[in-house]
């Protein structure tokens, strides 16, 4: 009997030409030269070819939003923020960003619990739509629009009362700080008319990183049809519907890509159901990971390499620090690993099996664990794919203070 171990899936948007990786027309080695290690690479190319392919299959009409939360890097932001019909921020840093990329504060949206009365009053000022999470930030977001003499753009954002499972990730449903229950929403759907706000829509955002198209279709079916019992019973009529995203990419063995089809057949649907119900609505889709994360390299440079005990290390001069995903700290249950190369050296031939690990002073700092590797030597360079989302941004670069690695879009 034959056991064939899971495979990452192939990454071929990074051609490798002569043993060494490319992005953005160099070898990755010109590049580690020009900018030095640690380094953040992202290639326009990349990302623009993942819009024009949604482009393609989602149906027209539907809006593709980009959330700052997966890569707030600014040429990024101001890279996408053009080719896309929106943009979803949670701070007001992030609002800062989407502002300086030119986008439309008719076409930002802000999400996240616990936004404080400066940042619903910084939100407010601006003119984009905030998607109310709780019953509370409602009423205080109201007395700041009443105290300002203006009125509130707003969403709900809704916590669907179904749960959805997918690879054991939890799709709303249950008790969450996000959102408000859909059975709590009637209640608040009943006080808006008294308030300076203006209902705008429904906003749901149930979950990330799902793999599975049938999961996703049937999350947006929920949602949408969630969204028609909630606003006929109002009596409300619906202009904005977000439908979220959580669409994933592939990290780790025996992961595929996510095949869009379905996906479109049932958003075809749903628009076509929408538009009946509500001319004119505008139905979006919110996504970070699917948008960026295909497009990004984390470049470190090995410093050295040593045995302990019959087991091989190559140890880096970035890891946790920049990378906490790469880890497996970054909320995975079991430690799994990202698809890793030798970027100088892709096919030597001579394989070895290796771990790599980062400069920490922490058994936590692994980047591969037993991973099989062409024969690296200090100098060459470790390269982690599916690095453009939850990378840099959602590190904890303060541990161990490290210089911090360069960002460059190419
Ligand atoms: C995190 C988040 C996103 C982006 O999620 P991805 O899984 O990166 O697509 C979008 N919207 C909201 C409200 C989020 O919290």
């Amino acid at each position: 009997m034959t056991i064939t171990r899971p495979k990452h899936a192939p990454m071929p948007q990074f051609p490798v030409e002569a043993g060494q990786l490319h992005v953005g027309g160099r070898n990755i080695a010109a590049w580690a030269e020009e900018y030095g290690t640690p380094l953040y690479l992202y290639d326009r190319n990349v990302i623009a070819a993942t819009v024009a392919t949604l482009r393609k299959v989602i149906p027209a009409g539907i809006g593709i939003h980009y959330a700052l939360k997966a890569n707030p890097y600014p040429p990024l932001v101001n890279f996408l923020s053009p080719l896309l019909d929106g943009l979803d921020i949670a701070s007001v840093g992030e609002l800062e960003v989407a502002l300086a990329a030119g986008a439309n504060p008719a076409h930002i949206s802000m999400a996240g619990p616990g936004k404080t009365d400066a940042v619903l009053f910084a939100a407010l000022s601006a003119g984009i739509r905030i998607n109310i999470e709780s019953a509370g930030e409602l009423i205080r977001l109201a007395q700041l629009a009443h105290a300002a003499g203006c009125r509130a753009r707003i969403a709900l954002r809704i916590n669907p009362d179904i749960e959805l499972k997918s690879a054991g990730m939890r799709m709303g449903g249950g008790a969450t700080p996000f959102g408000i229950d859909a059975e709590q929403a009637p209640a608040l759907l009943m006080q808006l008319g008294d308030l300076p706000v203006d209902f705008e829509g429904f906003h749901f955002y149930a979950g990330s990183q799902i793999l599975r198209a049938d999961v996703i279709v049937a999350m947006q079916r929920h949602c949408f049809e969630l969204a028609v019992r909630l606003a006929t019973e109002a009596g409300l009529q619906v202009r904005s519907l977000n439908l979220g995203g959580g669409f994933g990419i592939p990290y780790f063995p025996g992961e595929t890509r996510l095949d869009l089809a379905p996906i479109a057949a049932g958003l075809q649907d749903i628009s076509k159901q929408a538009r009946e119900i509500w001319p004119g609505v505008q139905i979006d889709l919110e996504l970070g990971r699917y948008l960026v994360g295909e497009a990004g390299l984390y470049v470190t440079r090995i410093v050295d390499r040593k045995t302990s005990r019959g087991k091989t290390y190559l140890i880096t001069d970035g890891g946790m620090n920049h990378h906490l995903a790469a880890s497996g700290n970054l909320g995975q249950v079991l430690r799994k690993n990202y698809p890793v190369a030798i970027g100088n050296r892709i096919d030597t031939g001579i394989e070895e099996t290796v771990s790599i690990v980062g400069p920490l002073c922490t058994p936590l700092d692994l980047l591969a664990d037993n991973v099989a590797l062409p024969q690296a030597v200090p100098n060459d360079l470790v390269v982690i794919f599916q690095s453009g989302a939850y990378g840099y941004s959602a590190s904890p670069n303060g541990f161990l203070s490290h210089p911090l690695p360069r960002e460059i879009l190419l």
